[in-house]
């Protein structure tokens, strides 16, 4: 029927799709429109940022479709905003700015999912969007229940995506600044290995903690990474041009935020810490390295220094509470250097655009919503 086929065209929503599993095969495709149910929202996504885990998926890494379902929505750093609000929900109005959690419990929840803390789930039957079993947010409009979405102020309106990468910081820094917290000393050095999005995010997070910052990269002093840096407040260090154990102050770092994934680093992070030194682990990389490392040493600097390793993954709701706060804040303190985080924005037609990383670039966007900033 003529009026059937006119709707099934309305309900179906844009969407960037992938099949798990197949190399290469990121697409424009449609998903169906969702329902407004009780105690859910009906957002329009307004962007969606890309990053390595995406990368990945689309190289057939990892990535699991929603149960009986063959295609999965690509996206988890979304901002997006409240059109339609289902019946009992009063803490959310049409309009609201938000930013969608990643990670949903395990049913029947674990104990730490039971307690809002899905990101250290004991399971791993953890459920997230756009990477396991929950369609992502690279698509027009989602309709997700109001207690998975956090609202944002309308000052976020331009960089709010940036909400999701640094819910990863928050939590690695929370754990880092806790560690560190039991010993005596006032933490005044950190160290950031990696100048992306969750390194420089990292750095801004410390910076506002009151930290002197240190970040190493490989990019040559006068890049633009090395000047946004700079323009920030804290220390660039090109590790292709001195070593960081050259550069690092005397007396080493009582933070390190190990953000590039690449395993190697983490020793040479660790051996730049001071007494009482926390290193946390915020990246991983597929594949084998294998290294000679005189794990005595390592040994015997960790108990007689006091030093702790930790690693941190995803974010319960208090980190997204906690990232809106102190996005904000960034956008108060240092201005152009937050929106000069996002160095591409691409519309949704163009999606393929944004996994093509220049040197340079640091975080590439899509914008899903026509109109949208
Ligand atoms: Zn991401
Ligand atoms: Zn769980």
């Amino acid at each position: 029927m003529t009026s059937g086929a006119m709707n099934s065209a309305s309900d179906a929503v844009p969407a960037i799709v992938i099949e798990p599993g197949k190399k290469g095969g990121a697409q424009l495709g449609a998903v169906a429109r969702e329902p407004i149910t009780a105690g859910s929202v009906r957002l329009a996504v307004q962007a969606v940022g890309v990053c390595g885990t995406d990368a990945e998926i689309c190289e057939g890494l990892y990535g699991q479709a929603p149960a009986g379902e063959r295609q999965l929505v690509l996206g988890h750093e979304a901002l997006a905003r409240v059109t339609e609000v289902g019946p009992g929900v009063e803490s959310l109005a049409v309009g609201q700015l938000v930013v969608p959690i990643v990670r949903r419990p395990c049913q029947p929840p674990c104990a730490a999912c039971s307690q809002g803390r899905w990101d250290e789930c004991l399971t791993g039957n953890y459920q997230e969007h756009g990477i396991k079993g929950l369609h992502g947010f690279m698509r027009q409009e989602l309709v997700v229940g109001a207690d998975a979405v956090v609202p944002l102020p309308e000052a976020l309106a331009e960089v709010g995506m940036l909400t999701e990468p640094l819910t990863i910081v928050e939590k690695a820094v929370e754990r880092a600044l806790a560690l560190h917290q039991l010993g005596s000393g006032e933490p005044r050095r950190a160290l950031v290995t990696g100048a992306g999005p969750v390194g420089l995010l990292g750095a801004l997070l410390l910076l506002c903690r009151g930290l002197e910052v240190y970040v190493v990269d490989r990019r040559p002093a006068g890049s633009p990474k090395a000047q946004l840096v700079e323009s920030v407040g804290a220390h660039y260090i090109d590790d292709s041009a001195t070593p960081m154990e050259q550069a690092a102050p005397t007396g080493g770092f009582d933070i390190a935020l190990e953000a590039t994934g690449y395993a190697p680093l983490l020793f040479r992070a660790l051996s730049a810490l001071g007494v009482n030194g926390v290193l946390v682990l915020t990246g991983v990389t597929g594949g084998h390295h294998e290294l000679d490392v005189d794990v005595n040493l390592m040994n015997t600097t960790m108990v007689l220094e006091n030093q702790a390793m930790v690693g941190s993954v995803n974010a319960a709701r208090r980190h997204y509470q906690q990232a809106a706060q102190d996005l904000a804040a960034f956008v108060t303190r240092f201005g152009p250097a937050v929106p000069a985080l996002i160095t591409e924005r691409v519309p949704l037609s163009q999606f393929a655009q944004a996994f093509d990383k220049a040197p340079d670039a640091i975080k590439s966007v899509v914008m899903v919503a026509e109109g949208a900033r």
